[in-house]
């Protein structure tokens, strides 16, 4: 007898290889220290949340009426919150939502399955460029989809459009980008977004039906060297934008986000509708009403991005002069590190004996790689080089 769905059965042995992961980085730090673990792993922000927002948690807690602060509201969110968020983006972006085009989320993780959950039907198609947050391909299953991959470029890690363009059938109903990149920490560029645009215009009168792009960003404000990430729902009408604060301001564990779906879109306010009452059917109900008003007044609030920029440059340039490859990231907080043994597991096996984590590759469907997080201290950074050093000396 199955005490577990079969389908979950899956997941339950790859979380143990997950957990393993981790056990073995605090066994490390047990027996080594916390300083002397270099830990690239996961993408926990180490930059603490901009001071607004504990100061609006403490103004709203003396001031605000505790039964609208703490009681249910719309599943979409507080119409307040969710105006000034339109209004934010419409001043940033030249955009014209309005607080009806949003809906408040658990987080980008939330924002997507409350998106698939709206809009697929069993067998459709969605489209996603390697290398991904393997996540997607869960969310995708959660509502019978399926994820189909497109392979990585690896000289630069743009979306392979070619391939792209010969994946796309009368099934695909979505396709996702994620920008600024995890795990690459690649910006997808204006000629880029172009690019993409102009196919899926084309495939969607090809097919008849519409395919929806849809933008996952949770790292959009962390971009570096003044470089632009398109605000897609200017290059193709059919974009709908997953956003998060668990990055840009740092709040990953408040589980707060929001999801953009224009009027421009096919079908707006059907799914709009759909996605609102996603929310309810899956559990979440709404986001967690605090913090949606922390986000609401803290629009103009930021983290310290200048801190991951310094571990951006130390690292990456580090990195390179010891002899390791690497496209140069200008957004996110991760470095994707060709390996210089053809197994990356060998590479992150042998990384471990200097005290050094980091993911492998075919942990986001791009073996040969690894990723490194750089959210953690600058001087991780620095103390992390000398082992990066010896770790050289014996794979070169
Ligand atoms: N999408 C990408 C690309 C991510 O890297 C993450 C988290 O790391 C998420 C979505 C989920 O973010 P959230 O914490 O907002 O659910």
């Amino acid at each position: 007898y199955n005490m577990i769905s079969e389908r979950m059965k899956p997941y339950v042995n790859n979380n143990s290889a997950i957990r393993a992961m981790f056990e073995e980085g605090n066994r490390l730090k047990a027996l080594y220290g916390e300083d002397k673990v270099f830990d690239f792993s996961i993408g926990n922000p180490n930059v603490p949340a901009p001071d607004c927002v504990q100061e609006t948690i403490i103004d709203l807690v003396k001031n605000m009426d505790p039964v609208v602060l703490h009681g249910y509201m719309n599943n979409a969110g507080f119409e307040d919150v969710r105006q000034s968020i339109a209004e934010s983006l419409n001043r940033r972006f030249g955009t014209n939502f309005a607080a009806k085009n949003l809906i408040m989320t658990v987080g980008a993780a939330s924002g997507l399955n409350i998106t698939f959950k709206a809009l697929l039907n069993p067998g459709d198609e969605v489209i996603v460029f390697a290398p991904y947050f393997l996540e997607y391909g869960a969310y995708v299953k959660n509502y019978d989809g399926v994820l189909v991959e497109v392979s990585p470029d690896t000289s630069t890690f743009q979306p392979n459009l070619e391939e792209f363009k010969s994946k796309i059938n009368e099934k695909t109903k979505a396709v996702i980008v994620n920008n600024p990149h995890n795990p690459t920490g690649v910006v997808y560029s204006e000629d880029t977004i172009k690019k993409l645009a102009a196919i899926l215009e084309e495939k969607e009168k090809e097919v008849g039906h519409p395919i929806y792009l849809i933008s996952d960003e949770p790292y959009r404000e962390l971009a570096y060297d003044g470089v632009e990430v398109p605000y897609l729902t200017k290059y193709y009408k059919d974009t709908i934008v997953g956003y998060s604060y668990s990055k840009s301001l740092s709040l990953p564990g408040e589980r707060i986000g929001y999801v953009v779906i224009p009027d421009e879109l096919d079908g707006s306010d059907e799914v709009i509708q759909a996605a609102t009452i996603a929310n309810r059917i899956l559990g979440s109900v709404n986001a967690p009403s605090l913090i949606q008003k922390v986000v609401g007044r803290c629009v103009d609030a930021a983290v310290n991005v200048e801190y991951y920029d310094r571990n951006r440059k130390t690292l990456y340039e580090g990195l390179t002069k010891l002899g390791f490859e690497c496209v140069k990231p200008q957004g996110a907080f991760y470095l994707f590190v060709k390996s210089p043994t053809k197994d990356e597991k060998e590479f992150v096996e042998a990384a471990k004996k200097y005290n050094i984590l980091m993911v492998a590759g075919s942990s986001f469907a791009c073996p040969g790689y690894v990723r490194l997080s750089y959210c953690v201290s600058y001087e991780s950074i620095q103390n992390s080089l000398p082992e990066f050093a010896k770790l050289a000396k014996e794979l070169f």
